[in-house]
């Protein structure tokens, strides 16, 4: 039986966690859960959100599945997704987004799949007051982790049959910090002659994904162009309830989704788990457990194409009518 870490989050965190461990158990699939609280509530029995704990189960077990943890405002601990990311050298972070069956947006065929760097640029966290009127932030971009995130993203596109990496900066403004993360996917695409390469600025990167998401295949950017743009394609899908991520480094990999805890309907039985979901139906392929993922997905489309839907998609069923629909498609 394979040992997955399982950190069931807060605020919607535990409903959708809960939803996803059924429809896993349902599906047959022979998981050992290693199940891990972390964050607000934990503060106030271990004195940290993120406890040392959380991350040895996943140096252990390798894989985890992670439901939202919010990030205390103002009470000087560092959020709970960077810290691992940062600990655990989850360097590449991973969306696919696509087209859900009966899931109405305003484009059909959207397929892409952004790969985003994980551990530098403003999210390295350097940051200063230089005096009352002036604060600054570093930009860092480093050589090494672009060209490794470059050549992620380029393995990803010849493994998943993609034909495109397009890198999206701003070079013509930071002329030298992505100016380097050019460069870097420059030198990696000559590696790969059978996937196209193409560079796009980020601000008609946007221009374009609103006109026509379509001509876009695989996306390759810097961290916090990553975060912004892989929200925007999330809304070309159907928005935060679908959609799915992943935190990819060498030895261990974290399956999340990209929305965050939602407080404002946590309780409720109104989340949609679906992003969650697919994160856990990539995570059952991530440790070769394809037949259990495809079973999982197929029910799951099932049940979107019979017009069951959660609120945020426009239907009625709550988060317990839409999974046990799942279950029962399986
Ligand atoms: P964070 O900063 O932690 O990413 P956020 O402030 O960006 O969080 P989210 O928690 O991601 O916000 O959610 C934004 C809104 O989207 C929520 O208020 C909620 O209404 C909606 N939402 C997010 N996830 C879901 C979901 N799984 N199901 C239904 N609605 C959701």
């Amino acid at each position: 039986m394979k040992k997955v870490t399982l950190i069931n989050g807060d605020g919607i965190g535990p409903e959708i966690s809960n939803s996803v461990l059924k429809i896993i158990e349902a599906s047959g699939a022979q998981i050992d859960w290693d199940i891990q609280t972390a964050g607000a509530d934990v503060i106030e029995t271990e004195g940290v959100p993120l406890p040392k704990r959380v991350e040895d189960s996943i140096i252990k077990n390798k894989v985890a599945l992670k439901a939202p943890v919010t990030t205390p405002i103002g009470k000087g601990f560092r959020s709970v997704n960077v810290q691992l990311r940062k600990d655990l050298d989850l360097y590449a972070n991973l969306r696919p987004c696509y087209n859900l069956p009966n899931v109405k947006t305003r484009y059909e065929n959207v397929d892409i799949v952004v790969v985003r760097e994980n551990t530098e640029d403003l999210y390295a966290g350097i940051e200063r007051q230089i005096d009352e009127n002036t604060a600054e932030s570093i930009k860092r971009i480093t050589k090494d982790a672009s060209h490794r995130i470059a050549e992620f993203a380029f393995d990803y596109a010849v493994k998943n049959n993609r034909k495109e990496v397009c890198v999206v900066t701003k070079a013509n403004i930071c002329k030298l910090s992505d100016g380097l993360f050019l460069n870097c996917a420059r030198e990696i695409a000559e590696k790969y002659s059978q996937i196209k390469f193409r560079e796009i600025l980020v601000d008609n990167c946007c221009m374009q994904l609103v006109q026509n998401p379509c001509q876009f295949d695989v996306l390759l950017l810097p961290n916090l162009y990553g975060d912004i743009v892989s929200d925007l394609c999330a809304g070309l899908i159907g928005g935060l309830g679908i959609a799915q991520g992943a935190n990819i480094g060498k030895d261990y990999a974290v399956f999340e989704p990209v929305h965050g805890s939602a407080p404002d309907i946590a309780g409720q039985d109104k989340a949609n788990p679906t992003a969650l979901l697919l994160s856990a139906i990539e995570m059952l392929n991530y440790i070769g457990e394809n037949a259990y993922a495809n079973n999982i997905k197929q029910a799951l489309f099932k049940t979107l194409n019979s017009g069951i839907k959660t609120s945020d998609l426009g239907g009625k069923a709550t988060c317990s009518e839409f999974t046990n629909s799942i279950i029962a498609n399986l």
